[in-house]
């Protein structure tokens, strides 16, 4: 599995759909920047999210806020105080690590260790291999897990007490378990505040500490009552914006997942107070579907509900896809309770609260809350969508079945040849279509290896121009996950084109 998402990663640079951000001068960490194909990819998810949220729901309406804000509100909504990582240094390597995300990673060795020996078993006894007896009746499994077990529990009352001097002992305990470095010379564990944070406006004239903002989901709160009053919204109704967010994360890995710069889909739902549970559960499985239709595999989801849930929140869960590295988190829905449009009224000492015509009184509306990260699903739909197959004749292809209508490229218009007329032809076909749809000519090489390359950004569909389309007005149309080819009328392209490209 790992190797196949280098695959992925290094696949994503060669056909320019990410690069590593300043790659000329070494990269930046965490920082990454999106190539041709990649930007018009991206492009396509969060116009299905604006569409899905803002076109499907005449009660979620849209918002641009600033990424400056006024540091007041970082402050009201506690990310000062308490938007931080675990850090711990080792003093050996120089290296530094997220306290947890290193105990995670050391979890994750234990498991290996497992897995070794019960496939050293299953291949020493062939068939006849129980494992599951053999995982609760072999000694040293039984000794490993028991261990993985015992520091798991510590870890997670660690974490949920704060209790950093525990956290700093699970990591000296997790080394004598499993040995990897074997140095054991480590730093106390301290906060670390991942906010960025900037100066505005000249020194002289008493410059402020401004932020850039970690989540797009405040300028939503401190808009609550422009867009309400404006668009003369009624409870229930959503706010949705998509924009950049900075965390100054601590370790930067698996490549677009954690980035220090990247992009949010939020939507704040504001509800009457008590009806809260009934729009979280409708918007935890409308975000499902969302995911689900795009075609990945619905086996490849799943919900991770929150045991363990922020003071203010009173239900969470996440959305989680299966990346070649595991499960992991690519949407959160979570009740906020009135929490923050609670903490801007008290420290902005404005009444932030809606009249509610039917109840006739005013409250502070409850929030449900959905976020995205564009990044994040940019890569689930990379890592669902790549594909190396073997074909008939020995050859191999790599292959992106990308979902069509996020595909960059939708169709590709191929002369078979670079003369006779056939480029003008293909030309033609081009100025028909490209109103529509993202076209790309292209004529250089054999037919075979165009092919290959529009295999490997996606393209659904090739159309290849030949002597006969001259004669007949018809082209061959290629698909491009089954490789069938069909001969059509040049009239009918636009119709099969749009019918698979809408999502
Ligand atoms: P994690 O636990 O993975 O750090 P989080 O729980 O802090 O994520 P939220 O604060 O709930 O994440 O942010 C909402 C969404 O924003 C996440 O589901 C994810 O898709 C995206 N996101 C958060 N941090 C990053 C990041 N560093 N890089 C890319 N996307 C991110």
């Amino acid at each position: 599995q790992e190797d196949v998402f280098k695959k992925l990663v290094s696949h994503c640079k060669e056909y320019g759909f990410v690069f590593p951000s300043s790659e000329i001068y070494d990269g930046l960490g965490a920082v990454y920047d999106y190539g041709q194909y990649g930007v018009e990819l991206k492009n396509n998810i969060k116009k299905y999210w604006w569409d899905s949220m803002t076109l499907l729901h005449e009660n979620v309406v849209g918002l641009d806020s600033a990424i400056f804000m006024h540091p007041t509100i970082w402050k009201a909504s506690g990310h000062v105080d308490a938007f931080n990582d675990p850090l711990i240094d080792n003093k050996d390597s120089k290296k530094r690590y997220r306290a947890d995300v290193l105990i995670e990673d050391y979890l994750a060795k234990i498991d290996e260790k497992i897995q070794k020996e019960v496939d050293k078993a299953a291949k020493k006894f062939g068939e006849a291999f129980d494992e599951a007896q053999f995982r609760a009746t072999n000694g040293r499994v039984l000794e490993h897990q028991a261990k993985r077990d015992e520091i798991h529990t510590r870890f997670a009352k660690a974490l949920n007490d704060s209790n950093f001097e525990d956290l700093r002992q699970i990591i000296i305990d997790c080394e004598i378990a499993c040995p990897i470095s074997g140095t054991r010379n480590w730093t106390e564990v301290r906060q670390f505040n991942l906010m960025f944070s900037t100066e505005m406006g000249s020194t002289a004239d008493g410059a402020s500490k401004i932020y850039l903002r970690p989540e797009t989901a405040q300028g939503i709160f401190v808009n609550f009552l422009n867009v309400q009053k404006t668009g003369r919204m009624k409870i229930p109704f959503g706010i949705a914006q998509i924009g950049k967010a900075f965390r100054n994360e601590i370790v930067a890995r698996q490549f677009i997942f954690r980035m220090r710069e990247f992009e949010q889909m939020e939507m704040q739902f504001f509800v009457r107070p008590g009806e809260e549970m009934e729009w979280f559960k409708m918007w935890k499985s409308t975000r499902l579907k969302w995911h689900k239709a795009m075609g990945l595999g619905d086996e490849k989801y799943r919900y991770h509900d929150h045991e363990k849930l922020a003071h203010y929140a009173n239900a969470a869960t996440d959305i989680e896809y299966e990346m070649p590295f595991g499960f992991k988190e690519v949407e959160g829905i979570h009740s906020r309770t009135d929490f923050d449009l609670s903490q801007h009224e008290k420290f902005s000492g404005k009444k932030i609260q809606y009249f509610d015509p039917e109840l006739n009184k005013s409250y502070t509306p409850y929030v449900i809350e959905t976020s995205i990260g564009v990044d994040r699903v940019f890569l689930s739909v990379m890592a669902g969508s790549y594909c190396e197959e073997t074909l008939e004749n020995g050859e191999t292809r790599v292959v992106l079945k990308l979902p069509a209508a996020l595909a960059p490229i939708k169709l590709a218009v191929l002369p078979l040849v670079k003369k006779d007329g056939l480029p003008e032809k293909a030309e033609e076909i081009v100025n028909m279509l490209k109103f529509d749809f993202r076209c790309q000519y292209d004529e250089k090489d054999s037919i075979g290896k165009r092919y290959r390359r529009q295999d490997a950004i996606g393209t659904p569909y090739c159309i290849t121009v030949d002597h006969d389309t001259l004669k007949d007005n018809c082209v061959t149309i290629r698909f491009r996950d089954t490789m069938e080819q069909e001969r059509v009328s040049i009239d009918k392209l636009h119709d099969i084109i749009s019918e698979k490209v809408s999502l």
